[in-house]
């Protein structure tokens, strides 16, 4: 994945996306894991590195959701604590692997397929 974060630099560095640059990072880096690289917290939503830069909390059943904090954990916890002991949910991932796994199986909206532009418009980049 560091191959596809110096593509992402790249295409950053032709400053032909109008958008900030943490905004195309935030879009399209992946991290260790083959999840997104930059986290949001899931109850308030806010991002790291641009609304917070504290470490995230993970929680300590699934170890796959992050918190900013353990107050936002707590509140979210009525919510996720039937996916918690199932795992039915993953880490968090791009808006492009998402699309990805979407078109498979169902027409993605008009939003997503923006963002999944982005990514097309990187790997026609790389080709020529
Ligand atoms: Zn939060
Ligand atoms: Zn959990």
């Amino acid at each position: 994945m560091d191959e596809w974060n110096a593509i992402v630099d790249g295409y950053i560095a032709e400053s032909t996306d109008k958008r900030e640059r943490f905004d195309i990072e935030l879009a399209s880096k992946i991290g260790a894991n083959g999840g997104a690289l930059y986290k949001k917290c899931d109850y308030c939503h806010k991002v790291q590195g641009r609304d917070y830069h504290g470490n995230l909390k993970c929680c300590s059943g699934c170890k796959l959701i992050v918190y900013c904090s353990s107050v936002c954990q707590a509140k979210d916890w009525p919510r996720h604590k039937a996916e918690c002991k199932t795992e039915s949910h993953k880490e968090q991932e791009l808006r492009t692997q998402q699309v990805v796994l979407r078109c498979i199986n169902q027409r993605p909206t008009k939003e997503e397929l923006q963002n999944f532009d982005l990514a097309s418009r990187i790997s026609h980049a790389r080709r020529s």
